[in-house]
């Protein structure tokens, strides 16, 4: 048994977990149910349900017998309803193909709907006391941790280094003691946010602990890229107004007001399109581009100030919006990146620092 083993066991002895429903007369049946329950779930929560449905259903064939309707009803509550639709089928499935009892072997334990390979050895070091290893989210953390294993353990390389050293450090004998110790220890010690490393009976072997580093592991789920779109914003400034237009109720910034938006900086066609003649354009200057982030997506936008000499009619006509007096301003929605530019915008207009003229 190596160190590492025998220091959890001793906790275990001290300190584990006992008297839990699922820990009391146990059968596969009886465990099995309780690790489905508790795969998305706290203790405190999955305690009520497991004792209804072990009242209700006392065997896996009671369960098999019972009608779906019926076992999504006493799961009302817990979540995750896929659990209770797999638990149903993977009882059909003990009473169909084994008599009513559950397989002792791993793969085929492994095989029934919902029971992954971490819940399958769960259950049967339990019950029978083999000598198969686990790693559910609490004993990931609690090895990322203790062995330093750097990456997110949603990776298939980082899990089967886990794996790897689960299986190294789980005994031959007392694993049922030392499976629930680890659960434990995850729930307990080892804990998310804040390990209570002093309380650790493995402190002396942890890597983390003594790098100083505990809540570097596991490793965090990479953050996809976000992608990158481009906009650009017409500012149309008359006599210190500038024009703002209402969107759509649907989609980004439903409701709100913004400048006129154009998909490129060729703004001059779409200019004469909202009946702007070139001879009204006093200047046309490129702000300082920004970047606005949504939780998608990234949206660089380049502002384009549009001087012009006199107010167009027509663009009133153009859409809902209104004339935007920046020293007067009304009471509108305006979307965030509206409103940054503008709070700057007096200051552009004043000092005239225009990055470059088109
Ligand atoms: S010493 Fe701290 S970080 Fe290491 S296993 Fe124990 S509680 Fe977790």
């Amino acid at each position: 048994m190596t160190p590492f083993a025998s220091a959890i066991l001793n906790w275990y002895d001290a300190y584990g977990r006992k008297n839990l429903p699922w820990q009391q007369n146990k059968t596969a049946y009886s465990v099995w149910l309780s690790e489905i329950m508790l795969q998305q779930t706290q203790v405190t929560t999955v305690i009520p349900y497991f004792e209804r449905f072990l009242q209700r259903f006392p065997s896996v064939i009671d369960l098999a017998d019972a009608h779906q309707d019926e076992v999504l009803h006493l799961w009302t509550g817990l979540g995750y309803y896929a659990r209770a639709r797999n638990l149903h089928k993977a009882a059909q499935i003990v009473r169909d193909q084994y008599q009513g009892e559950f397989p002792l072997d791993l793969e085929a334990m492994n095989a029934l709907p919902g029971v992954g390979r971490s819940t399958a050895a769960a259950v049967l070091s339990s019950v029978y006391k083999k000598p198969f290893a686990i790693l559910d989210g609490n004993v990931k953390r609690t090895l990322a941790r203790s062995f330093a294993v750097p990456g997110w353990p949603g990776q298939k390389k980082v899990e089967n280094q886990l794996w790897d050293i689960a299986q190294e450090h789980t005994p031959e004998t007392d694993t049922d003691k030392y499976n629930q110790a680890m659960m434990d220890m995850g729930a307990m010690v080892c804990t998310r946010s804040k390990p209570k490393c002093s309380l650790c009976p493995v402190s002396e072997f942890c890597l983390s602990h003594r790098q100083g580093n505990p809540l570097d592991y596991p490793g965090k789920k990479p953050k996809k890229e976000k992608p990158v779109k481009e906009t650009w914003f017409v500012i149309l400034h008359h006599d210190n107004q500038v024009w703002l237009e209402q969107r759509p109720q649907t989609g980004i910034w439903g409701g709100l007001y913004c400048f006129p938006e154009h998909d490129s900086q060729q703004i001059t066609s779409q200019l004469q399109r909202r009946f702007i003649n070139d001879g009204d354009i006093s200047n046309v200057s490129q702000l300082i581009a920004f970047r606005h982030t949504f939780s998608h997506y990234h949206l660089d936008i380049t502002p384009i100030l549009v001087d012009i000499s006199k107010q167009p009619d027509m663009v009133m006509e153009a859409g809902q919006g209104l004339w935007y007096n920046l020293s007067q301003p009304k009471q509108v929605g305006l979307a965030a990146p509206v409103k940054q530019l503008l709070e700057s915008l007096p200051h552009e207009l004043d000092s005239n620092i225009h990055e470059e003229t088109l």
